[in-house]
């Protein structure tokens, strides 16, 4: 597509005004010669975008993209993608009533990258990190950010509290048995527990439908065809 410009603007601003925000660019070419965001234009030029998707061994050294991030802040809108995500063993701190600014507090404070649809959000000059799901399905879009951010290695099931994303311990029964329901405490003997909400997990009867969504999750986060 062509833009004219009326005065001098860097690069970032050109791309985002298509609608691209900067997260989601991984490398620019202005006139074959790579640059990095705050290059600006003042002359005819013609300049090549790419997505982190086709992050290759050219020019390898001039992307501008961290791939490896396994650290996440997501907006109130992405719920069932956290819990999905935490299922996996991500760190994912979440708050369903949380404002832009309270997001990009947390993901500035703690360096995490941003998740969110909201692409305005995303041009924000202070997100260094961040991933618009395109999906609105959350296993696609779970899908979506092990691809993006390359966490297929990473994956550690029923490590993370789904509730409030604290790390899980072992727990013997004789710890948890005051708070287990009658049949829990006769039919299982393995359980962790969230030493941040007391919130008890174990191996229970929707562990193997929990598992299949892993393996599907896994499984198709690693086919990227
Ligand atoms: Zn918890």
């Amino acid at each position: 597509m062509e833009r004219q410009l009326a005065e001098k603007t860097s690069i970032k601003d050109i791309i985002e005004s298509c609608g691209v925000p900067h997260p989601e660019v991984d490398l620019i070419l202005v006139d074959e010669q790579t640059v990095g965001f705050d290059h600006t234009l003042t002359d005819d030029a013609k300049v090549n975008v790419f997505p982190v998707a086709n992050h290759g061994t050219v020019n390898a050294e001039k992307r501008l993209q961290t791939i490896v991030i396994s650290r996440f802040v997501a907006d109130g809108h992405l719920g069932s993608l956290t819990r999905n995500l935490r299922l996996l063993g991500f760190d994912v701190a979440y708050s369903q009533n949380a404002n832009d600014r309270q997001l990009l507090d947390v993901m500035a404070r703690e360096d995490r990258a941003l998740l969110t649809r909201d692409r305005r959000l995303l041009m924000h000059a202070i997100v260094h990190y961040g991933y618009c799901p395109r999906s609105q399905n959350p296993d696609e879009q779970t899908i979506e950010i092990v691809r993006r951010f390359n966490l297929s290695e990473l994956i550690a099931p029923f490590t993370r509290c789904l509730r409030c994303n604290a790390m899980l311990e072992e727990a013997t029964k004789a710890d948890v048995i005051d708070k287990l329901e009658p049949l829990t405490k006769i039919y299982y003997n393995q359980f962790r527990r969230c030493p941040g909400c007391r919130q008890i997990y174990w191996p229970g009867s929707h562990f193997a439908k929990l598992q299949k969504r892993i393996e599907k999750i896994c499984s198709r986060a690693r086919d990227k065809a």
